[in-house]
């Protein structure tokens, strides 16, 4: 899970990292009445899991506490790539002498994490890693061995921090092993005109895998998509969020894959997909039919099944038990193949509810799931 602006500063200032104040709002009046607080003038601040804030227009100065409830208001309800502003923070502002940015990032591929480091942080810092690499150093970090005082000199050097970063790279790296992270990112990480080195903007992802012993984080925490998510994984279930109009529910990883693929390539794009994985009973089938019907984005539900051990009469008793629990909303199109499929296909033309169809190939499946999802 991704945390929120707000929370990752948190962190950073639990660890000793100096971040400016700042509160939170939902209500332009209480803006008004925090920006006094602050001094008067503040930065407005989107709260929204997405980077790319300041450009989108999610980052406002505001002369005075007046200015900032319009700005507030303003900020409040806008949409940044698809998400809805429920928040706002407000900052003190402090003026920059300069911008870094410093992040650590799990790499998979090499077993360890990466320090990635630029001395030219801000808002453009995609088009500097794109247009001048160099000006970016990537050290990787041995998790083992941490960043200690040494290593974060050696990122600082690489990358043309100043020598007071050292701390913050220190701090930093604790905030990522305390708290389970996956990811902690400063951009802006900055210095003063007056010299203090602060972090002006955070973002942690948070490794779900450890939920269970990060418990401070709950569902208030959570942008509507998150709380789906955690729902599904309560549930024992596989769910991603994307961002189409066909919803998708199969068995085993592999098969799911290919039925994004096959979706795609009938001109529709998977709204999200759910992998029931090899034991498909009722209980799953009417927990992920729920999980996928949730989802607002959904037009049309695709389920692929292929029967392996689990069987696909087995499967179509868990969508037809679903089909009662679940008021099925959108249309439902199903392939049925492999052990018991005759049988399973049956089961599902005895049940002949209005909006299940179903269709014998992959691909016949995936061109009407594709075509109700894009009609009209
Ligand atoms: P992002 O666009 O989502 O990454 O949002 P940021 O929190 O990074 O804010 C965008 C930009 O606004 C930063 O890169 C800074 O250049 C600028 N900014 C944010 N807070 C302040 C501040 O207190 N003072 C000044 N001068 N600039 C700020
Ligand atoms: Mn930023």
């Amino acid at each position: 899970m991704d945390l929120f602006e707000h929370q990752a500063r948190e962190l950073f200032e639990e660890h000793g990292i100096v971040v400016p104040r700042a509160e939170v709002t939902d209500s332009p009046k209480q803006a008004r009445g925090i920006a006094r607080r602050l001094g008067g003038r503040v930065v407005v601040k989107a709260q929204v899991k997405t980077g790319g804030r300041g450009k989108a227009g999610g980052v406002k100065f505001a002369a005075d506490p007046a200015a900032a409830e319009l700005t507030a208001r303003q900020i409040l309800g806008m949409d940044i790539k698809g998400h809805t502003v429920g928040t706002v923070m407000l900052a003190q502002p402090v003026d920059i002498d300069s911008e870094f940015y410093v992040s650590y990032v799990l790499d998979r591929a090499a077993g360890g994490f990466l320090a990635i480091a630029s001395a030219e942080g801000g808002m453009e810092i995609e088009e500097v890693a794109a247009s001048r690499p160099d000006a970016v150093a990537r050290i990787p970090v041995d998790p083992a061995e941490g960043v200690t005082s040494a290593k974060a000199s050696e990122i600082a050097e690489a990358a043309g921090l100043p020598p007071q970063t050292v701390d913050v790279l220190v701090r930093l790296w604790e905030v990522l092993v305390r708290e389970d992270a996956l990811l902690v990112e400063v951009n802006p990480l900055v210095r003063t005109t007056r010299g203090q080195i602060l972090a002006l903007d955070g973002k942690v992802t948070l490794d779900d895998n450890a939920r269970f012993r990060q418990t401070r984080w709950g569902a208030g925490d959570m942008e509507p998509g998150d709380a789906l998510e955690a729902a599904a994984a309560r549930k024992g279930l596989n769910y991603v969020k994307l961002d189409g109009e066909v919803g998708i529910i199969g068995n085993g990883a592999g098969l799911v894959m290919s039925t994004l693929d096959v979706v795609a390539g009938c001109g529709a794009r998977p709204a999200n997909f759910l992998d029931i994985g090899g034991g498909a009973s009722a209980r799953i089938m009417a927990d992920g039919l729920s999980v996928i019907l949730s989802d607002p984005d959904v037009r049309s539900v695709l389920v692929n099944v292929f029967g392996g051990i689990t069987a696909c009469d087995a499967v179509a008793d868990g969508i037809v038990q679903a089909l009662d629990s679940v008021r099925l909303t959108k249309p439902l199109v199903v392939r049925l193949d492999g052990n018991n499929a005759t049988r399973g296909r049956a089961v599902l033309d005895e049940r002949a509810h209005p909006l299940v169809q179903q269709a014998t190939t992959m691909d016949g499946a995936a061109r009407r799931a594709a075509r109700l999802a894009t009609a009209g």
